[in-house]
């Protein structure tokens, strides 16, 4: 990558300096400064020329400059005002870029994607989110099942595993089930403290979120299902009889748990993080039946 791209520590600086720039903690501002981890960031997305790609955040525009040069257009979703005449400035050779001055969170991303991508464009979201709403945003994305391949972000470490984990982890939880429900989830890479400005205090990750055409198990309400998960980990240490118990404290006793139990043969003894998905949909499927017929 050529140095005079936005994403190094000497250009960062002048923009920044240009416009008395100052970073907002609350607004989870990380600014990238490494050409390297962009170029990887980019090389997983899965963007060709033809791609329509979402950003949320562009901040300076690093990465969004990268996208506006790989895919056939960027459409990113920035909620801090300062940024917008900067990006201006920075972005200016480029006409295939469109800012929306919004709170991703409470975009109509839908309508967003329909007035600026053309029909049947593969389109795939890749960003560097702001840490302190990762999960919100991720989980808003997913369950508004918007028409996207996939979703590539740089996120903690932490939640990043626990987004990938696998059964039998110190990772795995109810985070894990709801984002592996909607994709296929892998952490594509680790990454140090000293590739942002300013450094944040945690590690971060690449994960790169594959959209599933369909969810791999069948579940027969949604909503229910994911609060079962939620009650099986509400006490890790606990026991799923335990944790189920607690949930439904006032509808159903240990005994008729235990019945339920029994009859899906699932031993009331083991721990929510040991039930992988297919488990817990037989599981959750089969209170949703005794609470509803
Ligand atoms: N993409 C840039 C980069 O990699 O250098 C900046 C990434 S920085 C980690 C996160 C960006 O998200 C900041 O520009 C911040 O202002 C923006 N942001 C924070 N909360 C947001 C929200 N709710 N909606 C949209 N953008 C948000």
């Amino acid at each position: 990558m050529d140095k005079k791209y936005i994403a190094t520590p000497m250009r960062t600086k002048e923009i920044l300096k240009k416009y008395h720039f100052t970073f907002k903690k609350s607004l989870g501002q990380n600014f990238l400064i490494d050409a390297n981890v962009l170029k990887n960031i980019i090389g997983h997305a899965g963007i060709n020329e033809e791609s329509g790609t979402i950003e949320i955040g562009p901040g300076i525009g690093a990465l969004t400059e990268q996208l506006a040069i790989h895919s056939e257009k960027v459409v990113a979703f920035e909620i801090d005002g300062r940024l917008l005449p900067i990006l201006e400035d920075t972005l200016s050779e480029y006409d295939n870029i469109r800012i929306v001055h919004e709170d991703i969170l409470k975009a109509n991303v839908h309508q967003v994607i329909e007035e600026n991508f053309k029909d049947d464009q593969p389109i795939h979201i890749v960003a560097n989110l702001p840490y302190y709403i990762t999960t919100p945003i991720l989980m808003k994305l997913l369950r508004e099942r918007l028409p996207v391949g996939s979703i590539t972000v740089m996120i903690q470490k932490e939640v990043a595993d626990r987004m990938a984990a696998k059964p039998n982890t110190k990772s795995y939880g109810s985070l894990t089930i709801a984002v592996q429900y909607y994709t296929e989830a892998k952490v594509v890479m680790n990454v140090p403290k000293t590739v942002f400005m300013p450094q944040p205090n945690v590690d971060s990750s690449i994960l790169k979120l594959v959209n599933r055409s369909e969810p791999p198990v069948h579940v027969t309400d949604e909503d229910y299902f994911f609060t079962i998960v939620q009650a099986c980990f509400a006490q890790r240490r606990k026991t799923l009889r335990n944790n189920l118990t607690s949930h439904f404290k006032g509808v159903y006793d240990k005994d008729v748990i235990n019945e339920q139990l029994e009859s899906i043969g699932i031993d009331g003894t083991r721990r929510g993080e040991s039930l992988d998905m297919e488990e817990f949909s037989i599981l959750a499927n089969a209170f949703y039946e005794l609470q509803h017929n």
